[in-house]
């Protein structure tokens, strides 16, 4: 195989994956929770609202946007999942 026949199988490759991992961005990453009430535990599966407000959290915060899922016990129990931004951990960590 020439070497330019090797980059190219390789571009392929790579670009191959690109394209994939677009599909996976435009789905949004889809998390699943455990219902909160007691007894239930039943999972449930919970999409970000939108591109920013990704990271997860059980209890209330400052710029979270709250959504509320049923979980999979006929929709019995309603869950409040805060979606807080990528960057808040972030800067986070960055506090030393
Ligand atoms: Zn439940």
């Amino acid at each position: 195989m020439s070497k330019e026949a090797f980059l190219g199988l390789v571009e392929g490759f790579l670009s191959g994956n690109y394209r994939v991992y677009l599909f996976v961005e435009e789905m949004g990453e889809k998390k699943t929770f455990s219902c909160k009430e007691k007894g239930c535990g039943k999972p449930f599966d919970a999409w970000p609202p939108d591109e920013e407000h990704i990271v997860p959290r059980l209890e209330p915060a400052e710029g979270a946007v709250p959504r509320t899922y049923k979980c999979e016990d006929e929709g019995k129990h309603e869950n409040t999942i805060y979606w807080l931004k990528e960057t808040e951990p972030k800067l986070f960590f960055t506090k030393t």
